[in-house]
């Protein structure tokens, strides 16, 4: 077994396993549970105070929460073919896994993925069809579960089917870089190279929360997929209370994604998830963290802070707006109110 792949088995997989490893004391958790070991020996060196413990470490708040949804950013809306979201024209969601490197607390699918829904099951030859009657579908956008869990003979024959239906981008959302970046080996490294001409663009959005999860090794990963492929590399990632809910962090978080070769692009606003609201919220915190963000790092570093609107409605900028119609006033960086006049 290649190297990454005993890295995944080797895995704590319930509370027991977790009490073991951490000392905790967890009684039954609603939900799933997964922590590689080699990831495992990282959050236990950095704490129970630390953002790699209040993600990743279950919580016995998970249980019986009676607020928030099952599908709150509603795949099940725009569910197409098996496997495929369609929500807007132009790119689709495939979901090839619902196996994840790590199971992540706040997980806005956290539901679907511990209940294996639908969505899941396979049947690609069905996928394929769907494409090949929607030809406005340029972007195949690979999430999950993770997809780079999945072998690269898998990756290679869901990449020849995309290119021979004419998909022009290709995007990969994962955490993988982040918990097992040995699986961006060599052979991965071949593997993109081998597309890169079969398509306009391959984009690596890393999904990640807090400076922390920035290991040597993960540097070190990236360091040389940006050296050795011509990957777009972009990142996201998730505005959570006590783990990043404040603009220092996120300053720090987005400096240190910069320094490693890849470029800010998606700020999540929390989901409304059953399971995870207490890592919730709300959008005027959200906001305000947010403004002081233009005064820490210059505006090419700022991601874009969104909301997905319950109900499968989308993507929206969590700041703002409300509406089109313009309030005839402005507020700057320190929560100023200023007046502005349209000129016809
Ligand atoms: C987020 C999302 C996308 C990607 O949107 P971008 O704006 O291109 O990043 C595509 N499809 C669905 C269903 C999504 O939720
Ligand atoms: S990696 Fe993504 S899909 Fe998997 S548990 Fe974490 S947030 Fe959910």
């Amino acid at each position: 077994m290649i190297q990454w792949q005993q890295e995944f088995k080797n895995s704590l997989r319930t509370p027991n396993d977790i009490n073991a490893f951490f000392g905790t004391d967890l009684k039954d958790i609603e939900y799933n549970s997964f922590i590689p070991k080699s990831f495992a020996q990282k959050i236990k060196e950095a704490g129970p105070q630390s953002s790699l413990w209040k993600q990743f470490i279950p919580a016995q708040q998970e249980n019986e929460q009676i607020d928030g949804m099952y599908d709150p950013i509603g795949d099940t809306t725009h569910a197409k073919a098996k496997q495929l979201i369609h929500r807007y024209k132009n790119r689709a969601l495939f979901l090839p896994t619902t196996v994840c490197p790590i199971i992540c607390r706040y997980c806005f699918r956290k539901n679907e993925l511990t209940f294996k829904d639908d969505l899941f099951k396979a049947d690609f030859q069905n996928t394929i069809q769907y494409l090949k009657d929607h030809p406005e579908i340029e972007e195949i956008i690979f999430s999950g579960g993770d997809p780079l869990i999945l072998s690269d003979e898998k990756l290679r024959e869901y990449l020849e089917a995309f290119a021979n239906v004419g998909i022009k981008c290709i995007r990969f959302h994962s955490r993988v870089p982040i918990i097992i970046p040995s699986r961006l080996n060599e052979n991965f490294i071949q593997l993109i190279n081998e597309f890169s001409s079969k398509f306009q663009t391959i984009t690596l959005v890393t999904h990640l929360n807090h400076s922390e999860e920035i290991s040597t090794e993960v540097e070190a990963v990236i360091t040389k997929l940006k050296k050795e492929t011509n990957l777009l590399l972009l990142s996201q990632s998730v505005l959570l209370k006590d783990v990043n809910d404040n603009s220092d962090t996120l300053a720090d978080l987005f400096w240190a994604i910069h320094k490693i070769g890849i470029r800010p692009y998606y700020l999540h606003h929390p989901d409304l998830v059953k399971g995870g609201m207490h890592f919730h919220l709300d959008l005027e915190t959200g906001r305000k963290i947010f403004l002081q963000l233009r005064d820490k790092i210059p505006g090419w570093l700022i991601p874009h802070y969104i909301l997905d609107i319950p109900g499968g409605h989308g993507k929206t900028p969590a700041f703002n707006p409300e509406s089109l119609e313009f309030s005839g006033t402005l507020i700057d960086r320190y929560n100023k109110i200023h007046r502005y006049k349209n000129m016809q």
